[in-house]
């Protein structure tokens, strides 16, 4: 709970030794008790003095057992006794209201509950730890002070304020023309972090596909089926590939004919396949190549291709070709598999786990939004155009870059963050 009577609710339900007296931040063991004294459940409770708590108001946290009958108990009790359930995020929410984490941070948490894999739950703690939140109140401090030293020079012509030299502003603007765009190159990377790779298994049928979906998953996820054609609809996965989430879609094997529902399902893999940022090619090692002639993949992806049914002799069509050979079916091919798609993926510059800072879409918006003042910025100070122009696009700039961290007016987008919070953290 928190909130000014937060204190005062809980001690209407919560019994220990001694005189009440609760210590700051140390727990307290007692018990919580019903409207006859009854023990509902023996619990800890901690108690955080605003402002030295996550929300920045007095907090009482109460560590009960769990399940849903004893927690159900001791939420109602303390609703009878005049709390009010959060909303969702509301605690996030109020902490970003009282000064104690920025946009960035808030919506770090939402990220950090929902990673799927170490590597994105890493890069979510280290945007909560303040690592993007700081690059943009740099960013901040920039404009400001640009638009500072150009409003000044506009309002008083007559105090004789250095003018800073054109050269010396579109220094200061091209360093911030910079900074945006090494941010906006983390979008990317970001994406794929919190969405997963979209990625698409594709080949003729009977290649193995559902095989090495089912390989990299660990378990039998898809249908193996020996009749050609048997893998109708698209599955979707996400599969952790060494802290890369691959947000994996196993197609209908791609070819002409098949009954009406089969050509339904390799439309939709055509579709799927547009999609794609990561096309997985498994091809029959054991077939001819004319198998694969009718897949057309689209330019411009990564595509991994797979040799497979390596355990049985190669067809002399693939001698010169690349790629890994492999057997889907043995399950020690689970780690070469994964490490050659890794390799494949990181190789072309899919993520840099050196570097985990990383914006999200929101952030894109507002940075791109940012990136245009500051080159408007710019080329109006060398076209020598009046500084009032300049003053505008700076704090057109400052402005998107604020809403990043939500440190000037953004009320209207503040609701839209937080309701995407799924519980009362
Ligand atoms: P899909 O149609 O591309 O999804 O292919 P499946 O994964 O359903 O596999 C088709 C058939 O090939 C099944 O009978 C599998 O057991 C078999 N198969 C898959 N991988 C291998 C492999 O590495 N070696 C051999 N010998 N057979 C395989």
């Amino acid at each position: 709970m928190s909130g000014l009577d937060a204190r005062r609710v809980a001690s209407t339900v919560f019994r220990c030794r001694g005189a009440g007296e609760w210590s700051s931040r140390e727990q307290i063991y007692g018990r919580i008790v019903g409207p006859k004294q009854e023990t509902i459940d023996r619990v800890l409770l901690t108690w955080f003095p605003g402002p030295a708590s996550f929300t920045g108001e007095d907090t009482v946290e109460i560590a009960c057992h769990g399940g849903v009958i004893v927690t159900g108990k001791v939420v109602d009790l303390l609703v009878d006794s005049g709390a009010v359930p959060a909303a969702p995020g509301e605690f996030s929410q109020r902490a970003f209201f009282n000064g104690k984490i920025d946009l960035t941070q808030a919506e770090a948490i939402m990220d950090l509950i929902t990673a799927r894999t170490g590597l994105a739950a890493r890069a979510a703690q280290e945007q909560l730890g303040g690592s993007l939140g700081t690059q943009i109140e740099a960013l901040k401090g920039a404009a400001i002070g640009l638009l500072a030293h150009v409003e000044a020079y506009i309002d008083f012509p007559d105090e004789d304020i250095d003018p800073d030299s054109t050269d010396g502003m579109a220094t200061k603007l091209a360093s911030m023309v910079s900074s945006v765009e090494s941010l906006l190159a983390t979008a990317d990377q970001g994406r794929i972090l919190r969405e997963g790779l979209h990625t698409v298994i594709c080949g003729a049928p009977n290649a193995g596909k559902s095989s090495l979906l089912n390989l990299l998953l660990g378990f039998d996820r898809a249908i193996v089926n020996e009749s050609a054609g048997t893998t109708r609809d698209t599955i979707e996965e996400v599969v952790n590939l060494k802290g890369l989430p691959l947000r994996l879609v196993d197609t209908a094997g791609l070819r002409d004919g098949g009954g009406e529902i089969e050509r339904e399902g390799i439309d939709r893999s055509k579709r799927q396949i547009d999609l794609a940022e990561l096309i997985i090619l498994v091809i029959d090692g054991n077939e001819p190549r004319g198998l694969i002639e009718g897949i057309e993949l689209p330019e411009g992806r990564r595509v991994v291709r797979i040799f497979n049914k390596s355990d049985l002799p190669e067809h002399p069509d693939w001698a010169s070709e690349s790629g890994l050979r492999t057997s889907c079916l043995a399950v020690e091919s689970a780690e070469a598999v994964s490490q050659f798609i890794y390799r494949e993926v990181t190789d072309g510059g899919g993520i840099d786990t050196a570097n985990l800072v990383s914006i999200n879409a929101r952030h894109q918006h507002c940075l791109s939004k940012a990136l245009d003042y500051l080159r408007q910025a710019r080329s109006n100070l060398m076209d020598g155009i009046s500084p009032e122009y300049v003053a505008m696009d700076l704090r057109g700039a400052l402005d998107a870059i604020g809403e990043i961290v939500g440190k000037t007016d953004v009320e209207e987008i503040l609701g839209e963050i937080f309701s995407s919070f799924c519980i009362g953290k």
